[in-house]
């Protein structure tokens, strides 16, 4: 299968910069910040934003997981049964979440976050960054408040993001 490069090393560390400078501009105070990764690449972006937010800052970043899977309303097409691995160890009370998932395509995973979101609490703000945003294929009405790419992909095509950390390379790609 062939194999695009969407954004090099590069790129994806400037974007990652840029990023975690677009989401502190956005909020009022950084103290009230928690990043919420949607498993399994959403987590571990979230954890690399939060390394760069905290060199920004000077300050700990709080980090958790937010697991949809009970809340998607596709589960039998979907096909998954995996135990929910929801890990929010502060109260959201005056939070200002932002979700962060690799990829976003019909935003059905982002809604079933929300709504799994709401059986925790009730953040003061709750925002989304994604790293790709598959633009053309959403199914309901949610869009990223922070993107690093819009990439027009095909049903069948995929997207990879690779993180240095755990893939041993960096980048985003095209399948
Ligand atoms: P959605 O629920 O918006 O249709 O799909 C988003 C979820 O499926 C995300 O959790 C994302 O990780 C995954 N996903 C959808 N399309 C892709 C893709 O092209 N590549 C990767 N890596 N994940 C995708
Ligand atoms: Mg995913």
């Amino acid at each position: 299968p062939e194999r695009v490069e969407i954004l090099s090393k590069e790129e994806l560390d400037r974007t990652l910069t840029r990023l975690a400078s677009q989401i502190l501009e956005n909020i009022s105070d950084s103290n009230k910040l928690l990043l919420l990764g949607i498993p399994t690449r959403g987590i571990q972006l979230a954890e690399v934003l939060a390394s760069e937010l905290q060199s920004k800052t000077g300050h700990k970043i709080e980090q958790g997981t937010i697991d949809p899977t009970f809340y998607r309303d596709d589960l039998a097409r979907v096909g998954t049964r995996m135990s929910p691995a929801t890990e929010i160890s502060s109260s959201l009370e005056g939070r200002q979440v932002v979700l962060v998932d690799d990829v976003i395509f019909t935003g059905r995973t982002v809604r079933a976050a929300l709504e799994s979101l709401q059986a925790w609490g009730r953040p003061q703000r709750v925002m989304l960054l994604v790293m790709v945003d598959r633009s053309g294929h959403r199914e309901l009405p949610i869009q990223p408040d922070f993107c690093g790419r819009q990439v027009p992909t095909r049903r069948t095509e995929s997207i990879e993001l690779r993180l240095k950390e755990i893939d041993g390379e960096e980048g985003v790609f095209l399948e």
